[in-house]
């Protein structure tokens, strides 16, 4: 390409998809119509929302060319998006949580190279009891846990700036936590509350597309991101324990190797929890997921 070309091209991320064009947003959230020339389709590359582009922008009316998708960091299938590098998983003290469920997001999300954090909101609720608790459980888990109330206006800051540092995130969690809340304040989109609910609503539809919401340097999808992540389906028990950060420093410690850590005698990991080193509610659900690996794993060609 001539040098001249690559200076008129433009960058940004994909933001949705528009009657057969695509939306690209540039570093100051202007927005451009692109066409995809059709030797991506030769190349098998389509583009995704949340790829970073090189573009062309079209004169007036006229759309802009979609150049180059630059490498993905990561890629999702349902919906199809590209570049999703922070899964925050949200829980509240009612409805209580599900933290097999957390759990199980958290490794799935670590399996497909995602950051994760987890978010304690509607912490007015119980006085930030359970944000404690889970300070406490996810200790060394490389999974920052931050306290939010987006009905007071709480903790806020600290979300945003973890969000910023993602290409894109994406929030996880039960239905009821106040995911949808949590977005309108966090992007201060108070004014458009029914559209971001409805368009989280409308992630329980795995088949529709995703879009990307740009908003003071935060971008993150319109969509709860369960669908987002696959299942342990073909995946070896062995491979379960490196999910687990605070396992690390204990893996080939143990009497017996290869080790699964579940009842095995002389464990270091079971030693590590004996001596208050990791939490033994996370290892104990550990070992119910790694039940549901074996499982999938036994009856992986049926
Ligand atoms: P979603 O299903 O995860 O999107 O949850 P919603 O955002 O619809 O919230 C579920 C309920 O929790 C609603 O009734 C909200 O008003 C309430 N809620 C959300 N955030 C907070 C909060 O910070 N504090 C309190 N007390 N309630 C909240
Ligand atoms: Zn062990």
């Amino acid at each position: 390409m001539t040098q001249e070309l690559q200076a008129e091209l433009h960058q940004g991320v994909l933001v949705r998809f528009f009657g057969g064009f695509y939306v690209a947003a540039d570093a100051d959230g202007q927005e451009y119509t692109l066409r995809c020339p059709k030797k991506f389709r030769h190349q098998r590359l389509s583009p995704l929302v949340g790829d970073a582009v090189r573009f062309t922008p079209g004169q007036g009316e006229e759309e802009g060319w979609l150049v180059e998708i630059l490498p993905r960091k990561t890629e999702c299938i349902r919906p199809p998006v590209a570049n999703v590098t922070l899964l925050l998983v949200s829980i509240c003290p009612s409805p209580e949580p599900d933290l097999l469920l957390v759990d199980r997001l958290l490794a799935r999300a670590k399996k497909q190279g995602m950051k994760t954090a987890l978010i304690v909101g509607k912490y007015d609720l119980d006085g930030g009891k359970l944000l404690a608790q889970m300070q406490e459980e996810y200790r060394g888990a490389d999974c920052p846990v931050l306290g939010v109330s987006a009905r007071n206006k709480e903790g806020l800051d600290s979300v945003r700036a973890l969000m910023r540092g993602a290409d894109c995130c994406c929030l996880a969690g039960q239905s009821g936590v106040g995911k949808s809340t949590l977005l309108n304040a966090l992007l201060d989109l108070q004014l458009e509350t029914g559209e971001i609910s409805e368009k989280i609503q409308r992630g329980k539809n795995p088949t529709r597309y995703a879009q990307l919401l740009i908003h003071d340097g935060i971008r993150v999808l319109d969509t709860a991101g369960f669908s987002l992540l696959e299942t342990e389906k073909g995946m070896e028990p062995e491979k379960l324990q490196e999910l687990y950060p605070e396992f690390q420093p204990y893996i080939g410690q143990c009497r017996f190797q290869p080790c699964l850590h579940d009842r095995e005698p002389g464990c270091a990991v079971t030693q590590a929890v004996q001596a208050g080193e990791i939490d033994g509610n996370r290892v104990a659900r550990y070992r119910e997921l790694l039940a549901d690996v074996r499982l999938a794993w036994k009856n992986r060609y049926q």
